[in-house]
């Protein structure tokens, strides 16, 4: 007896129908009624969108509401606290501190080059010159408080550094971030790397330590092209990633976004 390589038949009408609606919502996509804001494969929702609105109800605070409270988790258990007492939602909302937002940011661009991502928060600079910055002043990352950035000294080392050229995209296919480290990864997908074990065990070697440099060493490249074809983006507030996603999916999506936001303009 021998063993038959059997494909999957598709049902006759499957794959016309799929083209077909694909064909339909690309054009509805590109109509000149269709709003833009969901045109992209990254659709950044603004934080007060008059339907997707994500934002905390407190003015001023970077934090996302929980569903249907209005209120980021801090501000939620406040009000808890001042309804108890009997207070109104309107005092609350007038007399409650913003909060900075706390995950899902982005970081910005490295102080000296306009196309690095910050890799340290504290020092606002890129991976290349935080370590040239360690090296210089002969301090580890921790010995550096965030107010090291207004000294005499910081200020003059900054002056004397040149912009670095951007690192290009993530490894990760998914991702539209920057590329932060040697690893080719951004600085969420390498936090994640690390938690899973270093798959394919990519490990940064430091060379020229005066100049920052260094090199990432792969064991396993398979593995690790294949850590990166399989993780999931990583999570900002606000944004949705349609990026891999099949084209019929991704053209539902943007249109279903739309038409919700739109109901005039959808179908009737
Ligand atoms: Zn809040
Ligand atoms: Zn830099
Ligand atoms: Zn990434």
């Amino acid at each position: 007896m021998t063993a038959l390589d059997l494909q999957v038949v598709q049902p006759a009408g499957t794959a016309r129908t799929t083209r077909d609606r694909l064909e339909i919502l690309a054009a509805l996509i590109h109509a000149p009624n269709f709003d833009p804001l969901f045109r992209s494969e990254i659709i950044d929702i603004p934080r007060d969108h008059p339907v997707y609105a994500w934002g905390c109800q407190v003015p001023r605070c970077e934090r996302p509401r929980r569903t249907s409270l209005h209120l980021c988790a801090d501000h939620h258990e406040q009000w808890k606290q001042q309804r108890a007492a009997e207070s109104s939602k309107g005092n609350f909302l007038a007399s409650a501190h913003p909060l900075p937002a706390s995950q899902g940011i982005d970081r910005g661009w490295c102080l000296v080059c306009p196309e690095r991502p910050v890799f340290s928060v504290r020092l606002q600079l890129c991976y290349t010159h935080m370590y040239r910055w360690l090296y210089t002043s002969g301090t580890t990352l921790s010995e550096n408080d965030p107010s090291v950035t207004t000294t005499n000294p910081f200020q003059a080392w900054i002056r004397d550094q040149g912009p670095l050229p951007g690192a290009g995209p993530c490894r990760v296919a998914v991702c539209p971030e920057t590329a932060a480290c040697p690893m080719g990864l951004c600085v969420g997908h390498r936090a994640r790397y690390k938690q899973q074990g270093n798959p394919g065990g990519v490990a940064v070697r430091r060379r020229q330590r005066s100049a920052g440099c260094a090199v990432a060493e792969v064991v396993d490249e398979v593995a690790f092209r294949k850590w990166c074809q399989s993780e999931e983006p990583i999570r900002r507030t606000g944004q949705l990633n349609l990026i891999g996603l099949r084209p019929l999916v991704k053209a539902e999506i943007q249109w279903g976004l739309f038409a919700h936001a739109h109901p005039a303009e959808g179908p009737e």
